[in-house]
């Protein structure tokens, strides 16, 4: 047979992560915390689970959750998603942004993506028969040249896709970014997915622009979101996509073939959750605290970095440190000093960005502190 994926091998949050057990390593390459889910939440689930709700939940979630998702956009953003048609419940934010590419990319069509990227659209983009059109972004402060990105746009580009906050670069989009966005989109049919997953996890008192905040742009944008990311249950893969009702028609034709439906005990114990917004209005805070133990931590050691104003990660920069290329830094890290990370250079074009390594900072105090130990000898 042919593959239709020549290129792709295993992802690097998979290699990494089973390295950093083979070598009982600390792990802060996966973004994915260590510490617990809120009790409270755990109690929804198993009284949800109790009262008999554990067959399959209606196709684009239940109506609770998607009220209170619509009610969240209203308070954070002051924009209206309808919960009948315009929200689907989905198996975290990979399912949506896979259904949304599948719903939409055809053979030959063009999708801008801004390196570095995330590594799951991709793939996808590619299985559909799509062409990336990548605009890669530089390190230190990875700024978007939208003239650079609307040189880009031909008859041919079918989808932009934008993430913000960005992973991996911890970097968020400014409301002029989201503007000229906006602008250059303008009068074309060109759809805008937008990758929010880590919308609650900014900082410095920043704001997070959602793409709904913006009117026309949001006239032809899907987001996608992660209540694994959000609520500390990124084994859960629960999320959430949205978009106009349009657009979301055709999201949804997709959506009831390859996942039909999602876990339906977390569903409710989530709608019940998302009631009290102190619940998210708190992770900005909660986050911050522990970017700045980690940087505090490892302000004498030979690594440099600008702090990352959002996301659970940091970027750090080896370039005093060793030549070597950041796949094989980071996997001798965690072979001979026992810390696992995140080499940038797999989210990017040409192998740019080499000297760097992104590390996962949702982790329990003393396990910051720990690995800020380990980094300071290197
Ligand atoms: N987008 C980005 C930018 C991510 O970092 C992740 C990883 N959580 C996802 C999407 C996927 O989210 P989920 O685990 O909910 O599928
Ligand atoms: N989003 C997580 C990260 O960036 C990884 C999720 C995964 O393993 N696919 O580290």
């Amino acid at each position: 047979f042919t593959s239709k994926l020549p290129t792709v091998g295993t992802t690097i949050f998979t290699v990494m992560s089973s390295l950093s057990k083979q070598y009982n390593a600390l792990n802060l390459s996966q973004g994915f915390p260590n510490f617990e889910i809120d009790a409270k939440l755990s109690e929804l689930v198993a009284k949800a689970m109790k009262e008999g709700n554990n067959q399959y939940a209606p196709m684009p979630g239940v109506p609770a959750l998607r009220k209170a998702i619509s009610e969240k956009f209203q308070k954070l953003y002051q924009s209206t998603y309808n919960p009948e048609n315009e929200i689907v419940v989905t198996a975290g934010a990979t399912q949506a942004i896979f259904t949304v590419i599948s719903a939409f990319v055809q053979q030959n069509e063009e999708v801008i993506l801004f390196k570095p990227a995330y590594d799951c659209y991709e793939p996808a983009i590619e299985l559909h028969g799509g062409r990336v059109v990548p605009i890669q972004l530089k390190h230190p402060d990875y700024r978007v040249d939208w003239t650079e990105v609307e040189s880009k746009i031909t008859s041919k580009t079918k989808m932009i896709i934008i993430n913000t906050p960005q992973n991996p670069c911890a970097t968020i989009f400014s409301k002029e970014d989201l503007l000229e966005l906006q602008r250059i989109t303008e009068n074309t049919d060109i759809i805008v997915l937008s990758d929010e997953v880590y919308e609650h996890l900014i900082f410095d008192g920043q704001e997070h622009q959602s793409v709904c905040r913006f009117p026309e742009l949001k006239k032809r944008s899907f987001i996608t979101a992660s209540f694994g990311k959000t609520f500390h249950a990124t084994g859960w893969k629960v999320g959430y996509c949205c978009g106009p009702q349009e657009l979301m028609n055709e999201f949804v034709k997709v959506h009831q073939f390859n996942v039909f439906s999602v876990n339906h005990p977390v569903q409710l114990a989530l709608a019940t959750y998302l009631e009290n917004e102190e619940h998210y209005n708190q992770l900005p805070e909660f986050f911050q605290q522990k970017r700045d133990l980690f940087l505090d931590a490892i302000s004498g050691s030979r690594f440099s970095f600008v702090p990352s104003q959002a996301t659970y990660f940091q970027v750090l920069s080896y370039d005093d440190i060793s030549d070597e290329y950041d796949v094989e830094f980071a996997k001798r890290l965690t072979r001979e000093f026992g810390i696992a990370s995140i080499p940038m250079s797999v989210f990017n074009e040409n192998q740019l960005d080499f000297k760097s390594l992104r590390f996962c900072f949702a982790k329990k105090e003393d396990t910051l502190l720990q690995a800020a130990d380990i980094l300071n000898k290197i």
